[in-house]
């Protein structure tokens, strides 16, 4: 099997796989232990405490996805999260643990009981370094190929995918990885919005890579603006300030939450939140910086050092605030997609024998709208699901083969790339104009118009993109060529979250169109669904959304 990213979601079904027997190649393109699920903070959910039930849990999710999940899959993570906390405990993750010892939580957005277990603010760190350590145990069955980097998904006649082709960011050679199931784990598609929380690496190179061999993506349009990200640089401040009681105040001295949710406050879903704060900034209630006071001194100062440390520490280096003395200002800010490639609870894609699980997926548990702490469960769970799943059926098959002449195809491609002339605009410029131009149209507030101007953008970068010049024309950790590919990336991934934005003429979750401010639920309760024509370009299709229990109605927090 392969496996294409080595965050938690890769590294999670690496292990389901071998632990079934299977033989694993997992591919990342930094070391795997700086995968960005190492950034994320605050926690991970689950309703393990008797008091709670995975039923709240689900229906928790159910809302916070103002009823675009689905939820049969719901259901599976939410049950089988308990046993996921635990097993991740038993193989060496330190959770907090309260005054009497026991697995300790706190409070999230969205969620009706404190189910979020954690690691002070250094949750992703904690689980994906003992994920590393347990993946050595199996070092006979997993080979590693750490700064390898995929470039195309491979299949046979059949439109199976056999495999992958990579490129050995050392040296620049490139080779074919034969694959029975291939597994992508690549993560989401941050960077194509500027600023985001999301790091540099974090650019949606598998969801464009299974698009251009035929699955189908869902979900696009739904992308997450996390409410308290850093004026200035984007960098995030974890909701797990809030979940130990921070509070979010405008330029008047209004905690203006009492006004939005006045059950939830600032613990209401995070669509909700940064809708509220757009709204303050927007009316000129905001600071002059363009921002909104998060206060974090509400929480005891000995708390805060013992458990939000990290974002003490960035208060300090990125925004010169000691945020234990006085409030810091942030603003809603790009950090998730609940988009992705479309999947089944296994991790199925559209594509035989290609399975996806992680942000890169749309299984769809999140949505229109994602609860924080949900993610990390999300990769986890069907992280396994995938392996697991993949290593059954490739127990079963026979090896399938591909033919050489990719490999000199992606070759020329890149010596293309490395053979411009340099006359074009450089491609961080592209990525820049991108970026902003999605942050201006397709963000907490859309409409017609703006998204017609994102899209115009959109396409004009594609057309200039194969021009765009590159300075680097060595072999060895050339990151200007890889750069040149991440773009072409980008661009199609941002082009499928317009379309999706476009489509959908209603307000639900993330997508909130000033034109069509209700939710039409008569028209709109489905999922948009994004594939290739004939002549490669992007075509719409619905797909049902699952309800099993839990009717939609109003959403009130
Ligand atoms: C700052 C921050 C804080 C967060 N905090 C939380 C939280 O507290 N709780 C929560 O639930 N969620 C949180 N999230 C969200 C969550 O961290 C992510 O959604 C999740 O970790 C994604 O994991 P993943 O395994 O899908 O992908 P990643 O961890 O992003 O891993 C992707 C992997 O794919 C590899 N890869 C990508 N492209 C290629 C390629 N072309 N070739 C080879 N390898 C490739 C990468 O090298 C990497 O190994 C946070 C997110 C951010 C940005």
């Amino acid at each position: 099997m392969l496996i294409i990213g080595a965050g938690l979601a890769g590294q999670r079904a690496a292990l389901a796989a071998a632990q079934a027997g299977a033989t694993v190649a997992i591919i990342s393109k930094v070391h795997p232990v700086r995968s960005h699920s190492v950034a994320a903070a605050g926690g991970i959910n689950a309703a393990l405490n008797p008091e709670d039930s995975w039923e709240s849990h689900a229906f928790d999710t159910v809302k916070g996805s103002d009823y675009l999940g689905d939820q049969d899959a719901i259901e599976v993570m939410c049950r089988e999260a308990p046993d996921e906390i635990l097993w991740l405990e038993h193989a060496g993750v330190t959770f907090h643990r309260n005054e009497r010892g026991n697995l300790g939580t706190r409070a999230f957005g969205g969620a009706s009981a404190a189910r979020t277990y954690y690691v002070a603010d250094i949750t992703g760190h904690a689980i994906l370094h003992v994920l590393y350590e347990q993946l050595m145990k199996h070092s006979t069955t997993v080979d590693r190929y750490e700064e390898w980097f995929t470039t195309d998904l491979l299949q046979d006649d059949n439109g199976r995918c056999v495999g992958a082709i990579c490129r050995n960011l050392r040296d620049g050679h490139t080779e074919v990885f034969n694959a029975k199931a291939t597994i992508l784990a690549s993560g989401g598609a941050g960077q194509a919005y500027k600023p985001t929380t999301n790091g540099l690496i974090v650019t949606g190179d598998g969801i464009a890579q299974a698009l251009r061999i035929g699955a189908h993506l869902m979900d696009m349009e739904m992308i997450q603006y996390h409410p308290t990200t850093l004026v200035g640089n984007g960098l995030l401040i974890t909701e797990g300030a809030r979940g130990e009681g921070a509070q979010l105040f405008n330029a008047n001295g209004e905690r203006f939450m009492e006004k939005y949710a006045p059950n939830k406050l600032e613990l209401a879903s995070r669509d909700v939140v940064s809708r509220a704060e757009q709204t303050e900034i927007n009316e000129g209630r905001g600071f002059p910086d363009g921002g909104i006071a998060l206060d974090i001194t509400k929480v005891p100062r000995r708390r805060t050092l013992e458990a939000l440390r990290e974002i003490v520490n960035i208060g300090r280096d990125f925004a010169g605030v000691d945020i234990t003395r006085e409030p810091i200002h942030i603003r809603p800010g790009q950090h998730y997609i609940m988009g992705g490639v479309k999947t089944d609870v296994d991790g199925q894609t559209t594509v035989a024998n290609l399975y996806a699980a992680g942000e890169v997926a749309c299984v769809s548990v999140h949505g229109g709208n994602r609860l924080g702490a949900n993610s990390l469960l999300d990769t986890l769970i069907f992280g396994r699901r995938s392996g697991e799943h993949a290593a059954a059926r490739a127990l079963q098959m026979p090896m399938p083969s591909t033919p050489a002449a990719r490999v000199s195809d992606t070759e020329r491609e890149i010596a293309g790339i490395i053979g411009r002339d340099g006359n074009g605009r450089r491609v961080a410029a592209l990525k820049d104009e991108l970026g902003e131009t999605m942050n201006q149209y397709c963000a907490v507030f859309r409409d017609a118009e703006g998204l017609a101007k994102a899209h115009e953008v959109v396409r004009r970068l594609k057309e200039e993109a194969p021009n765009a010049g590159i300075d680097d024309k060595g072999s060895v950790f050339n990151q200007d060529v890889i750069a040149a590919i991440e773009l072409g990336y980008m661009l199609d991934v941002a082009e499928a979250i317009v379309i999706g934005a476009e489509e959908r003429k209603e307000s639900r979750g993330a997508q909130s169109r000033t034109d069509f401010p209700e939710r039409n639920d008569e028209d709109w309760l489905k999922h948009i669904n994004i594939s290739l024509d004939g002549d490669g370009e992007p075509k719409v299709s619905y797909s049902p959304v699952t309800i099993t229990r839990w009717q939609p109605e109003e959403r009130k927090y």
